[in-house]
């Protein structure tokens, strides 16, 4: 489960830049920089944009948070969820979707058709519901 100290668990120091970006991931799941941007204002308001890019991008270097991308908008979204998941998509929203069966399935398929493919880091299925 996410918390503060998986920022310092992830070899990162404890910021209240750090601690503030992480909080509002851990209330928005999957946001874009621009509306956790636009989340902080209201209590940091001394967050730049670049700021939050920053240490976003810190974040998703150090495992703390990982990329989806709408496949229909093309949008890109920080997700506080690094355990293995999938993704539902409804409209605009972003759904995770958890199921270990499904991951295992995929990944026992893909190493029957390619075993050359030996390492695999990460599987996410994404389904878009009508
Ligand atoms: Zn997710």
């Amino acid at each position: 489960m996410e918390n503060i100290e998986n920022i310092k668990a992830a070899g990162l120091k404890l910021t209240p830049q750090r601690i503030a970006v992480y909080k509002s991931m851990m209330k928005l799941r999957h946001a874009k920089l621009e509306t956790i941007v636009e989340d902080l204002k209201h209590e940091h308001d001394s967050l730049t944009l670049s700021t939050v890019y920053r240490v976003l991008n810190s974040f998703c270097a150090s495992g703390l948070l990982s990329m989806v991308c709408h496949p229909d908008t093309g949008d890109c979204y920080y997700d506080i969820n690094v355990k293995d998941h999938h993704h539902l998509f409804s409209g605009s929203s972003i759904i995770d979707y958890n199921d270990e069966e499904l991951t295992a399935m995929v990944r026992e398929y893909i190493q029957e058709k390619r075993p050359d493919i030996n390492d695999i880091e990460k599987i996410q299925v994404q389904i878009t519901i009508k």
